[in-house]
């Protein structure tokens, strides 16, 4: 039949309540302090790129920022996305059919959006491209997360490597050229 419960004086109520999930420190807000932190690690030490929180992957993960945005982090594998002052969220993949759109690594290039955006822009056409799985607009559409494919190719992009392999990694094709983590 089913084990038995122990009943050891440690069964305290709470303790197999503890978290057990590999993301669980991601539930709290993202501070800027770990912005700055991870960013002056990876950029100014250049130490080992950091392990993403969700698939747990390195060479994907990474403090960013962009102009027009909050700072925030991501994963380009399994589209783990958080930004200061937030709990983390998990983006959407895409990629465009046009002619233009690269591969990296073995397989197309992807675009993360939010999960409840319907459009986005192809920065490689500049054209604006909406998100469908239906073959009726082949034009821009969802795909499946690498993270999600147990057969994507970029499950063999090595794995705990340091800055300077990830850096050189990456510059092998012009989408991620410059960027230690893509
Ligand atoms: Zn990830
Ligand atoms: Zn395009």
């Amino acid at each position: 039949m089913s084990k038995q419960r122990s009943t050891t004086p440690t069964d305290v109520a709470g303790m197999d309540r503890a978290p057990n999930r590999p993301n669980a420190g991601s539930e709290e807000a993202y501070t800027d302090e770990q912005w700055d932190e991870e960013s002056y690690a990876l950029l100014a030490e250049r130490a080992d790129p950091a392990h993403c929180p969700a698939c747990g992957l390195t060479g994907f993960f990474g403090p960013r920022a962009r102009d027009d945005a909050p700072k925030f982090r991501e994963c380009r594998f399994c589209g783990f996305y958080q930004e200061v002052g937030q709990q983390c969220t998990r983006r959407r993949p895409v990629s465009h059919g046009c002619d233009q759109w690269p591969k990296i690594a073995g397989a197309p290039y992807i675009w993360w959006i939010a999960p409840d955006e319907r459009w986005f822009h192809c920065g490689f056409c500049d054209r604006r491209a909406a998100v469908e799985t239906s073959s009726v607009f082949m034009k821009g559409s969802g795909i499946t997360a690498p993270s999600d494919d147990p057969n994507h190719p970029w499950w063999h992009v090595p794995q705990d490597q340091s800055y300077s392999f990830y850096y050189s990694y990456w510059e092998q094709w012009p989408s991620t050229k410059g960027r230690v983590v893509f």
